[in-house]
């Protein structure tokens, strides 16, 4: 029997892949330093845990409505008010399982065959396809290494199409961790202000900066722009629960619905008592967060340091999140025992059998000659990885 053309058009996640593939040869003794990873090395901290085991022994076990608890909801509410100047109702907003859920519902709620969706590239690897399994089409604005991967207003204009439905913004970005700036962010919203389309602002990792690097929702800057915008976050990168699976998305009340009559229609609520962890997270400080940022920002500079340090290697210090995404492609063409190397998925490849460190291809992203570093592991195995990805290149001819 076959398959519907709904999933023919995608296909599995490059990123999941890369880290399933590592860890199968760790679980086979191979010694493997993994930089696949997109999500922090850091343990949830204890508060959030306390609060996820104290709703488990009070019998918060049942269905909660589907579109998140009432309490949660209030404290996305106060978060959104809190750190981004957005004053939404409760009724504006949906707690899905992880931002990812949010970002797919939303793309089902909006997205008809025929419309058209822009995503600046590199992206992070779901957005094309969510856009296709909504029968829409990606419609690419490429960004360049030099520019620091943030898109030219210009080019976001042209873009723009009639068919155009959906404009994706996520800053600071996966893959490159690209930071939008005030000003720029002032641009593009002037671009995006007019159309009629919808725009989804991926906000994940705005906690997750450095260098005083001050991340702006879009949505902040005026109304036309907060009616139009559906702002995603989600617990995962900021508190590290990846696992716990809690994100939401808020914006325009039908929109919402919209999302929530769909939730509703697969998946129901979040599970209910990590959505109590997820209270404890948004109500309880930011003192862990900032521990963590000070220890990826430490390991960021490392990094960048040291990719520069290898011959023909660029890297670009990002503003955020906690990847790097250094230009490699001095690199293909170029042979190892004879057999040529001749794009960033080989190079991958070679890197994991040779050199034995993970990393995702470029082109997982869009973004041909680059590879994607998370940084999200120990100094020291960073340390030892990168020396070993040296080593390899060098060996390169
Ligand atoms: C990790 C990530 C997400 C999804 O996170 P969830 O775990 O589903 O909350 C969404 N967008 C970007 C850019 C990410 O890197």
């Amino acid at each position: 029997m076959k398959l519907s053309q709904r999933v023919g058009m995608i296909k599995p996640s490059p990123t999941l892949a890369v880290t399933a593939k590592a860890k199968a040869l760790k679980a086979r003794g191979v010694d493997v330093i993994g930089f696949g990873a997109g999500e922090p090395d850091f343990d949830t901290p204890v508060h959030i845990k306390d609060a996820a085991k104290k709703a488990l022994d009070e019998g918060f076990t049942k269905y909660t409505p589907g579109s998140g608890a009432d309490d949660l909801k209030q404290a996305i509410v106060e978060k959104f008010q809190r750190d981004n100047g957005l004053k939404y109702e409760p009724g504006q907003v949906i707690v899905s399982c992880g931002a990812k859920h949010s970002l797919y519902n939303l793309f089902q709620a909006i997205l008809d065959p025929g419309d058209e969706v822009v995503i600046i590239a590199p992206y992070w690897v779901s957005y094309p396809d969510m856009a296709l399994l909504a029968g829409a089409k990606p419609v690419l604005v490429q960004t360049s290494a030099k520019k620091g991967f943030r898109p030219d207003p210009k080019d976001l204009e042209k873009a723009l199409s009639p068919k155009t439905k959906l404009v994706v913004l996520n800053s600071p970005s996966n893959p490159a961790g690209a930071g939008i700036p005030g000003e720029q962010l002032k641009e593009i919203a002037s671009v995006l202000e007019p159309g009629d389309f919808w725009i989804v602002s991926d906000e994940i990792y705005e906690k997750i900066v450095y260098d005083g690097f001050q991340h702006i929702s879009i949505a902040s800057l005026g109304e036309k722009l907060f009616q139009k915008t559906i702002v995603v976050n989600g617990l995962s990168k900021s508190y590290s629960m990846t696992g716990w699976r809690i994100g939401y998305a808020a914006g325009d009340k039908d929109v919402v619905k919209a999302m929530s009559n769909i939730q509703d229609q697969s998946t129901s609520n979040p599970t209910s008592f990590a959505q109590k962890g997820a209270v404890a997270a948004l109500n309880g400080g930011e003192d862990d967060l900032r521990k963590m940022v000070k220890e990826f920002g430490a390991r960021r500079d490392w990094i960048v340091k040291a990719l520069e340090e290898i011959p023909g290697v660029r890297c670009s210090n990002p503003e955020g999140a906690f990847y790097v995404f250094p230009d490699i492609s001095v690199y293909l063409g170029k042979s190892f025992q004879g057999k040529k190397i001749n794009n960033s998925t080989e190079l991958s490849d070679y890197l994991l059998d040779q050199a034995k460190v993970a990393v995702v291809m470029g082109s997982a992203f869009g973004a041909e000659g680059f590879i994607r570093l998370s940084y999200a592991t120990s100094m020291k195995n960073i340390q030892e990885g990168v020396k070993r990805i040296a080593d390899a290149l060098k060996k390169l001819e």
